[in-house]
């Protein structure tokens, strides 16, 4: 089963405590959609400017990544600066440019029109909804990223396509910042009430909770002995998950579980290199060893 992402597709400047990147392929849908494309097909719905370099592109498209979806706009393409603290958690956004992104109106291609799996990446949520609206019928599974400007900045609108979203996935500060409940537990069972019937929480190096109506679940982060750039972990978490449910083609608690653990795996595996450079030089047997090894870890008598 292919899923369709939007989200943004862009050129990133990353600075870490010993290094500082420019120019580098970034942007939600683009990490969620490589992440993705180790299990199923993707199908990628965004838009660039006239200066997004070719290269970039070939990246994807030597994967199961399907472009018919990715406008190229007259102007400059989505662009997003951040610097990390000491601790590689932390980061500061220096910059967002959303310049083509900030008028995209998404066009799907007829045969987008009825996946049954779709992907709603970080981004403005009037343009998520745009997508969702432009479905032939509703999808089997909707899952929707967010993060904080947009729960700063266009609320209503969040909470409208909440309604509307099977699986919410954000860090814990925004789960906190959504609902004004410190405990994430208490977090997710009030997000519960506002739509999906999942919740999973991130929370950096120390995993995942994930609330649903039969209780919640811990997955632990895949430890790493260096972290050179976590940018886009979380969109990869959201690649391996859903890739994994969309191979599976089906959402029983105990597969979910399983995805949830594989979104943990891709994750870590991006936190490796910057941009996209350490999951080009993995496959999926790659993904599938440390996924037994991360099951080893958590192995309780
Ligand atoms: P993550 O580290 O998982 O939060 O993802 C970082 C990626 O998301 C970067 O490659 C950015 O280009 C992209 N990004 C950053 N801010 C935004 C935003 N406000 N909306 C959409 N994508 C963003």
């Amino acid at each position: 089963m292919s899923v369709l992402v939007v989200g943004t597709v862009g050129l990133d400047n990353v600075e870490t405590p010993s290094a500082k990147r420019e120019d580098l392929l970034g942007g939600s849908a683009v990490y969620f959609a490589y992440a993705a494309s180790f299990y199923t097909r993707v199908e990628l719905v965004s838009v660039v400017g006239t200066d997004f370099p070719d290269e970039h592109k070939s990246v994807l498209e030597k994967r199961n990544v399907d472009l018919a979806g990715l406008e190229v706009a007259q102007g400059k393409t989505f662009r997003w600066s951040g610097r990390y603290h000491g601790n590689m958690i932390d980061r500061d956004t220096l910059e967002t440019q959303l310049n083509v992104f900030g008028s995209f109106e998404p066009k799907l291609p007829e045969s987008y029109r009825h996946l049954e799996y779709v992907f709603l990446a970080n981004g403005p949520p009037a343009v998520q909804r745009k997508v969702l609206d432009a479905m032939a019928k509703r999808p089997k599974m909707v899952v929707t990223d967010t993060m904080n400007l947009w729960i700063d900045t266009t609320r209503p609108e969040l909470e409208d396509l909440l309604k509307d979203t099977d699986v919410l996935v954000l860090n814990d500060s925004e789960a906190r910042m959504l609902t004004g409940k410190h405990e994430l537990l208490a977090a997710g069972r009030e997000i519960l009430k506002m739509g999906p019937s999942t919740v999973i929480v991130k929370k950096g190096e120390h995993g995942a909770m994930v609330i649903h109506e039969d209780g919640p679940f811990l997955v632990p982060a895949f430890p790493l002995e260096e972290v050179v750039d976590p940018t886009g972990a979380g969109d990869c978490f959201a690649g391996g998950i859903m890739g994994y449910l969309a191979e599976c083609e089906d959402a029983s608690p105990s597969t979910l579980r399983r995805a949830v653990a594989h979104g943990s795996v891709v994750a870590s595996f991006t936190c490796e290199g910057f941009s996209l450079e350490a999951l080009t030089g993995i496959e999926r047997k790659d993904v599938d060893e440390r996924y037994e090894k991360l099951l080893e870890m958590v192995r309780i008598g």
